[in-house]
This record gives C-alpha cells, structure tokens and sequence, in this order.
C-alpha cells in the first residue's frame, strides 16, 4: 500500500513525500483511516511503529478538509488537544504536528512545564489549533484560563501506560472533565493492563482496535540480550563493552537521576563522550543532550528508566529496581544489552526494551 491510497489530502501527501516516506507502516495503514472517519480508536501500537504520523497525519486532514479550516484563529480556542507524558515527547509530536503540516496553515504548540509559561501564553492568545501538552502545565494554563478546552474537536491520549505509570491519571481525568462530551477519542498505550482498559472504556465510544505488537512484548527490530553481573563490576562491563563494540549510538537507563549522572561521569572518564537526561535539568540542558545525541556528537545518553528514547538501547539495571511493576519477575542483577552476539543469554522477556528508531 503507498500513501497515496489512503485519501489525505495533497498538501499533507506533499509533506510525507518530502520526508522521504512512501509506505505507511501497519499502524498507519489501520490507523489512518479510520481517524479519517471519524471513529474512536484505541490502538496498541509502541514508539518506533510510526503511530505519530498515525494520528498526526488523519487529524490534519480532518481539520483542513472541514469548511471551519480557520476557526482556531477566530475563536482563539484550540480544536486538538494531544496529552503526552513527556516534555519530550510533546516537543517531538508538536514537531510532527509542523512537518506533516507545513503546507497547511495549521498553527501548532507544544505546552509543557521547565519553561517560562509567558511564551506559550502568547502563543495561545494568538490562536493555535492543535495543542500538544503535559498534564501538569496544561493544569497551569487551565487555572489562569489561558487555555479554553469548549471547542475540542478531537483529544489524544499518546502512551497511556506511561502516563499511569508516572501517576498522571488524576490530571487526565481532570482534563477530560473539561472537554466538550461531543467529540473524538484517540487513545494510544504499548500495553493494556486492566487500569488502561478501565480508562479506555470510560474514554472511548465504540472505538476501532488497532493492535500492531504483540502485547508486552518488544518491537521485532530488537535483539535483546542479558549479561548476569554484580553491581561492582556493571560500570567496568559496561565502559568495556563500549570500547569493544565500537557502539556509536547507545541509550543506557539508569534507575535513578542520581545514577544516571554518576553513570555518565564514569562514561566520560573513560572516554565515551555522555550526557546524562532527566527532570533536574534544564529545559535547555534536555534539548541540547537529545540534539547531540541525535546528531552524532554524543555517544551515549544515560537517562533514568522513567524516560524511553531512541536507537540502539540498554537498560542498565540494579536488583533494586527488580520489585518495580516492569521488571517484578526478576531476582538478579542484570545487564540487559542489545545486539552483543556471544554473551550468555538468559530469560529476557520480562524486560520491556525500547525500539529502534530512526
Ligand atoms: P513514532 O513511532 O511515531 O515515534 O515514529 C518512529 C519513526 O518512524 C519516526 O522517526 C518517524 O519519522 C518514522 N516514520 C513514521 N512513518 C514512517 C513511514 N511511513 N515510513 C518510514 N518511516 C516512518
């Protein structure tokens, strides 16, 4: 199937295209549709499956194919509201949202909180469409009244199970409460326990299921394996691994943001060029480590398990953390490594690996 089958239109076909994309990905291909017509939908589907694109690209379509194409900009009042767990994560959806839309004039905003809340005012008097947001600063801008929520059009719950797991589900229902009862739901989760089915089937009406990975289960592209170690010698391994493998690209997970910076200091020290990401820095210090690490300029990016990111990836884990839900079944200390042909392999399912993303 090519893009060109699924009906969006023309400006949205002209951005894909220019980003070099041809083929949807199964997400997409199911997706796609039926957010075009309208439909609830709840799909299970993780990072690295294209579901941005998935939801990004039938909304657009939806709000530029109506006759009210403008309305944001009259009213002052967004239409799409997407709820995100992460700055992070809002940035990069938000940064979808303005790829897949520049052809369109669909104004968009990322609203997040570790930022002066003055700018994404401004933003917001001056009319934006498609807002894309954390709970918390989105809870800021609902009790100054700077944002409206009556004229939502179509709300987006990205990676529900996070946000349960990060303790956001009180915000989330305070959010919806909010939110006109006339409208469409999205809801994406790359797992369904039963508080994020309890949550989907208050949120959505008769939605379509779209279910493109096997439930709890990694993305195929991963090859997962896992080095038994003690905690003394995890650091020695690890600085050894980078130095024989000639990785270039390497996510680790660290349990705490405490860790993750010492983690990255004895990184740099032997000389892996590292940066440590996580809710103590700043906004500026986040962005700076994600571009570097993006661009090349990084070769490791260690970051506390609360946070799952990009290319090759490594959870670095203590046995403290084995009684955390992820990991409950686990009693040993454990190196879980990607790709590292010859290493003994133990039992690895219960460890929930990011995918690998462009
Ligand atoms: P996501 O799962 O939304 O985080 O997307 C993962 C990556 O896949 C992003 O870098 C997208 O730009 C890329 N991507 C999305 N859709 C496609 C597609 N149809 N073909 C190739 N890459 C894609």
């Amino acid at each position: 199937m090519q893009f060109t089958e699924l009906g969006l239109q023309a400006d949205i076909l002209r951005a894909v295209s220019e980003q070099g994309y041809t083929t949807p990905t199964p997400i997409q291909q199911k997706a796609i549709p039926a957010v075009m017509t309208g439909r609830d939908l709840m799909a299970s589907a993780q990072t690295g499956t294209g579901k941005t694109a998935g939801f990004t690209l039938p909304i657009l379509h939806r709000l530029a194919s109506g006759s009210h194409s403008h309305l944001a900009r009259v009213t002052k009042k967004p239409r799409v509201l997407v709820l995100v767990p992460t700055r992070e994560l809002a940035i990069q959806v938000e940064e979808s949202v303005r790829t897949y839309g520049k052809h369109l004039p669909i104004a968009s905003l990322a609203v997040f909180g570790g930022v002066g809340i003055n700018p994404q005012i401004a933003n917001l008097r001056r009319g934006v469409d498609i807002v894309v947001a954390t709970p918390g600063r989105l809870l800021d801008h609902i009790q100054q009244r700077t944002v409206d929520l009556s004229a939502i059009e179509i709300f987006v719950l990205d990676e529900a199970d996070r946000m349960l797991d990060m303790g956001f589900i009180r915000d989330i229902r305070k959010v919806i409460a909010l939110l006109p009862k006339q409208r469409q739901n999205l809801m994406f989760s790359a797992t369904f326990s039963p508080d994020i089915r309890e949550l989907a089937s208050g949120l959505l009406h008769n939605p379509v299921s779209v279910d493109v990975a096997a439930r709890n289960t990694a993305a195929e592209t991963v090859t997962q394996r896992v080095i038994e170690t003690n905690r003394e010698q995890k650091k020695d391994l690890l600085c050894h691994l980078f130095a024989t493998r000639g990785w270039h690209q390497v996510l680790v997970f660290a349990r705490t943001k405490h860790g993750a910076d010492a983690l990255s200091k004895t990184l740099e020290k032997s000389g892996i060029k590292s940066a440590a990401i996580h809710g103590n820095k700043s906004q500026g210090a986040r962005t700076r480590a994600l571009t570097d690490f993006k661009e090349g300029k990084l070769v490791a990016l260690v970051a506390p398990i609360s946070l799952r990111a990009v290319s090759i990836s490594i959870r670095y884990l203590t046995s403290s953390i084995m009684n955390c839900r992820m990991f409950r079944k686990t009693t040993c200390t454990a190196l879980a490594v990607p790709v590292a042909p010859g290493w003994k392999v133990r039992r690895f399912r219960w460890f929930r690996m990011t995918s690998v993303l462009s």
